[in-house]
């Protein structure tokens, strides 16, 4: 569903013309989110899946707090029922140098390394934390390396010019491993060449589930965390300079600093960013399906292909002859000319997209999917796209917005343009360590993996 991501990168390219050309001329903010979301695998599959479901959603609102932080995400690792990191794919994958040499061109060296630092920074950490913890088996960890087919020529060419790039600028590639056709075709059963990187898959919303268990046991000793699901925030007043007043249908708080981790949603609170240069919803599809063969022949790693336009890995199984299911998201192409972008409705799917996504493994994998059997589930979720791929860490909305002193001490991260859960967990803490300075009245200081350019408004696009 998006770019900057070994899956989504392929589809950075269109989505920068299609941005360019809204449906209207003049997009409008998005909308809340829907109140009858299509039922996803990893909210509605498993009793234990989201045990934070309804939490504190009938509890009376804090008059005022410190800091409201909107968003049940990675990012504000927060719950609502319906997270939508609860929604996505699961891949928990760093790229490891697709497009270093656009990065490179377009900003410079040191910039184009740090897109990789952070998403390595932010994986290791995530990973570090579920294992220190002991959750590895409740969030269905699993490190079985990423492959990327490359289908075509040109994508090949690009991929070995990436690579060259990035290793003269001594960027980490530790992992990175070239798959010729005939190694693939032994191996997997797949006639294209490729390559494989360090990746994981996890249970995203049973990750999330336990960040937020583990910041409130954390939290209890400096601080009170209270989660409000179940309440969408419908609007963000001023008071005074120095506070703000977050509305919502069930009471208001008050409070003065704002996080705003809402991504594909940004623009229905903050209604500048409704535009090609700001953050755009997307809609994404997945869907679960059943291998024909067992694990022994469809192995555990995880998969892209079709320039990224396609992503899936198979679940966990008890036995090797089992056959896995499948989680496959993708086939935006399908859905022409937009590739549901401005689309913010996850209250259905896209017929289209679906028919893509149930033909593509058995075309790649001959034999090893049944091309007639239909989906277990399938579902759509929305993201936040940005015209360059990268994603908003901003504090002090005021400089998107000079107009408006009500930005002051609002902050974001978010439009991860699909690709976020090896960099929403590492934005989230810029803006903590941020926000932790400003009130402890100390310097802030950058981290050395954080790109530059995340932090300002204006971005070059080739
Ligand atoms: C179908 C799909 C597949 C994807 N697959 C992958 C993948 O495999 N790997 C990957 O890295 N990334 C993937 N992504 C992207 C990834 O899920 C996101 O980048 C990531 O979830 C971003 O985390 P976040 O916390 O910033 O936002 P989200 O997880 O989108 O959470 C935003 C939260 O804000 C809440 N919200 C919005 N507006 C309001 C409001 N006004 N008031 C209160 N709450 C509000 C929403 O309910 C939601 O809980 C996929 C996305 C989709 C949609």
């Amino acid at each position: 569903m998006p770019p900057v991501h070994p899956q989504i990168l392929g589809k950075l390219e269109h989505s920068q013309k299609v941005l360019e050309t809204t449906p209207s001329g003049h997009p409008t903010p998005a909308k809340l989110p829907s109140r009858n979301p299509t039922r996803s695998f990893w909210i509605d599959s498993s009793p234990d899946a989201n045990p934070l479901a309804g939490q504190g959603s009938q509890d009376p609102l804090p008059s005022e707090a410190d800091i409201c932080i909107i968003g049940a995400g990675f990012t504000g690792c927060r719950r609502r029922k319906r997270t939508f990191t609860g929604r996505n794919g699961g891949h928990l994958t760093p790229a490891a140098f697709t497009r270093f040499a656009q990065r490179q061109a377009l900003f410079d060296t040191v910039e184009a390394i740090k897109s990789y630092e952070l998403e390595q920074h932010t994986t290791s950490l995530l990973v570090k934390i579920i294992e220190e913890n002991g959750w590895a088996s409740d969030v269905d960890l699993v490190e079985g390396g990423h492959i990327s087919l490359l289908f075509t020529e040109k994508e090949a060419k690009n991929a070995h010019n990436d690579f060259d790039m990035a290793r003269q600028a001594q960027l980490n590639l530790d992992g990175v491993e070239w798959l010729s056709k005939e190694e693939l075709e032994k191996e997997y059963g797949v006639p294209y060449p490729g390559f494989r990187r360090p990746g994981y898959n996890v249970w995203p919303l049973k990750l999330v589930t336990k960040l937020y268990q583990h910041a409130q046991a954390h939290a209890r000793q400096y601080a009170s965390l209270s989660l409000h699901t179940r309440t969408p925030v419908t609007a963000v007043t001023h008071e005074t300079t120095s506070t703000y007043t977050v509305v919502t249908n069930w009471g208001s708080i008050s409070c003065s600093r704002i996080v705003h981790a809402t991504n594909g949603y940004a623009s229905h609170l903050l209604p500048f960013l409704a535009s090609p240069d700001g953050i755009i919803p997307a809609r994404g599809q997945v869907m679960t399906t059943r291998a024909s063969v067992g694990t022994d022949q469809i192995k555990i790693s995880s998969w892209s292909g079709n320039k990224g336009f396609a992503y899936w890995f198979p679940r966990p199984v008890t036995r090797d002859t089992e056959k896995p299911l499948i989680i496959i998201g993708g086939g935006q192409e399908a859905a022409a000319p937009s590739r549901e972008l401005y689309v913010d409705d996850d209250s259905e799917t896209h017929p289209l997209v679906g028919k893509a996504l149930r033909e593509f493994l058995p075309s790649v994998f001959e034999g090893k999917y049944d091309p007639h059997s239909e989906p277990e589930m399938e579902w759509t979720g929305i993201t936040g796209y940005t015209k360059t791929g990268d994603p908003f860490v901003r504090p002090n909305l005021l400089a998107a917005n000079p107009d408006r002193d009500l930005y002051k001490k609002q902050y974001i991260a978010a439009g991860y343009t699909g690709h976020g859960m090896p960099r929403a967990f590492g934005c989230a803490e810029v803006i903590a360590q941020m926000i932790l300075a400003e009130i402890s009245d100390k310097e802030w200081k950058e981290p050395d993996w954080l790109p530059q350019r995340y932090l300002t408004w204006n971005r070059r696009v080739e």
